[in-house]
């Protein structure tokens, strides 16, 4: 156990957590990242990185080692551990892993988020070969095929809209008979012609080999199985932020996301959150990068104003 207090402490590793390392480290913070069970966050997980700028590799991987070595040039430290407890009512916050306490002047947390999955047979094995989570992230792959949209609330309704400008043709599939999405993303989306509409149904499992090529379909009012032929299949059936660790300590709106207001700043004064903890909205590598660095800019700015 150390007791030694740090002057920044990055929580997570993803692009928001690296970017926000990267800042803090030209900055002279000696910023410590821990990096949580899932190093490199979710773009970690992906083959295709095409819409994050100035980057010319291919995978997320590639992206997450560049901007590790990127944020090392510059001082940070990471650390391969996982925080199960804060305490954000004393300062230094003291923030504890398994075995490890650490302490902090100030906090920048940026453990992100997952969507929420259908835990079908094919969801796992076929992520990143037809089974995505996010339209902007992967609808460009399919120019002219008949895809999937499972879901009926406001981010299946813009998923499948969106996901027009490249399909052939977007199956919405929803497991009640009428949408929870908005009135006005309802009318666009049943008046779009290249949408249509599976209602009261159930995906049990997405079939393929190294790509998706059908699901297996229920209909839970009839009980009718049928297998529906599609080249991809994007899940919008909700966004989890991984939240707990602050419940009680931190403002969480309904939903689960760290609330910020537009400086990043939490409730609690030293603490910045950044990155999909705290967006519902945009869900991507460059947003949540561009979020770590402004949070680290201000920590740096606050940790100054505190000494001068
Ligand atoms: C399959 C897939 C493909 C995608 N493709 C693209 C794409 O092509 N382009 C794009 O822009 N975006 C893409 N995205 C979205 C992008 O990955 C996310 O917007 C981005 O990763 C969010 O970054 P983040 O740093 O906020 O959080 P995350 O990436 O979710 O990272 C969270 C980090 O927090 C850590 N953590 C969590 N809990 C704790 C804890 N208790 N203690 C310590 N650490 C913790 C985790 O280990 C992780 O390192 C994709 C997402 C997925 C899932």
């Amino acid at each position: 156990m150390s007791n030694e207090v740090r002057e920044t402490i990055i929580l997570g590793s993803g692009p928001s957590g690296l970017a926000a390392a990267l800042y803090a480290g030209r900055a002279n913070l000696n910023p410590l990242v821990i990096t949580g069970n899932e190093f490199g966050g979710q773009i970690n997980t992906t083959s295709e990185v095409e819409n994050y700028p100035g980057f010319s590799g291919e995978t997320g991987p590639e992206l997450v080692e560049v901007m590790k070595a990127q944020a090392e040039r510059f001082g940070a430290e990471i650390k391969l551990d996982y925080i199960e407890k804060v305490d954000l009512s004393q300062h230094p916050f003291k923030l504890s892993s398994h075995g490890t306490d650490y302490y902090t002047k100030s906090l920048i947390i940026a453990v992100g988020a997952s969507y929420r999955k259908l835990g079908v047979p094919g969801e796992v094995e076929l992520t990143g070969r037809g089974v995505s989570y996010c339209a902007t992230c992967d609808g460009f792959f399919f120019r002219d095929r008949d895809i999937v949209v499972v879901g009926g609330g406001d981010s299946a309704m813009e998923e499948a809209i969106f996901l027009t400008k490249f399909a052939r043709k977007v199956t919405v599939i929803h497991r009640r008979d009428e949408l929870r999405a908005g009135p006005l993303l309802q009318k666009r989306a049943k008046k779009n012609e290249k949408i249509e509409f599976i209602w009261d149904t159930v995906v049990t499992k997405i079939n393929g080999e190294n790509a998706v090529t059908g699901l297996e379909l229920k209909n839970v009012k009839t009980g009718e199985i049928w297998t529906h032929q599609t080249d991809g299949v994007f899940i919008a059936i909700g966004h989890i932020p991984n939240s707990d660790l602050f419940q009680g300590q931190l403002d969480i709106d309904e939903q689960g996301f760290v609330v910020t207001d537009k400086r990043l700043r939490t409730n609690v004064k030293g603490v910045w959150a950044a990155g999909e903890i705290t967006d519902s909205v945009f869900r991507q590598a460059i947003t949540s990068a561009g979020m770590g660095a402004a949070a680290a800019i201000e920590a740096e700015r606050w940790l100054g104003e505190q000494e001068g």
